[in-house]
């Protein structure tokens, strides 16, 4: 396998996550362990206590579980289902008791992550539907492919690959700036996460 790595900078390179940093094949099983609990049973509460316990923080996100967008904008929510129903500040400072207090009121909820330096991850978005897969091929074709790491499936038929921020680095988001179908979520964005829904699944591969 070509062993390209995507650059930051010159001289940083952008860690994966789950995967080995040669690009070795990656043992599944380990990967898998990595993110139980994901079953469909799980109780909200354990998927935030996982996703903190790996130092990130997440955020509950509205749901289109009644069809339409829970922030009651209905057919007008340009987000259907994926965006915060707290300030990024209070998901940062919120305890297990306020994220038992948030999942009583809105048990249907979506779960986020915080991107950029409060988790210290980033994210490639690749999105189908704005052309992302035909765009993340033609990159890869000329720049090699990107290092293998935490990878989900998203709602919306695409993928998230997920990375760690390099100490000392800052990842800035943009939409459509890479290539069509393809943004970064870094500084100050979102990924919605295992195990929202919204026009499909979400799901840790
Ligand atoms: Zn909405």
């Amino acid at each position: 396998m070509k062993n390209t790595r995507l650059k930051q900078t010159d001289n940083t390179m952008i860690a994966p996550i789950g995967e080995d940093q040669n690009n070795a094949p990656a043992d599944k099983s380990d990967h898998v362990d990595r993110y139980e609990p994901r079953s469909l049973d799980t109780p909200l509460i354990d998927w935030v206590r996982h996703y903190r316990s790996m130092g990130w923080v997440p955020i509950p996100i509205h749901d289109i579980s009644a069809g339409h967008c829970s922030c009651k904008s209905n057919l007008d929510c340009k987000s259907q289902g994926k965006h915060p129903r707290v300030m990024r500040s209070d998901a940062i400072e919120a305890t297990e008791e306020t994220w038992r207090r948030w999942i009583r009121a809105w048990p249907n909820m979506n779960i986020g992550v915080l991107t950029g330096s409060e988790s210290g991850i980033f994210a490639i978005d690749i999105d189908p539907r704005h052309r992302g897969d035909v765009s993340i091929t033609e990159l890869t074709q000329q720049f090699g492919t990107l290092p293998r790491t935490l990878t989900a499936a998203t709602g919306g038929g695409g993928c998230h690959l997920v990375y760690q921020i390099p100490s000392r680095e800052t990842v800035k988001s943009t939409a459509n700036v890479i290539a069509n179908g393809v943004d970064v979520r870094g500084e100050g964005g979102i990924i919605v996460v295992e195990p929202s829904k919204t026009s499909g699944d979400y799901k840790w591969l």
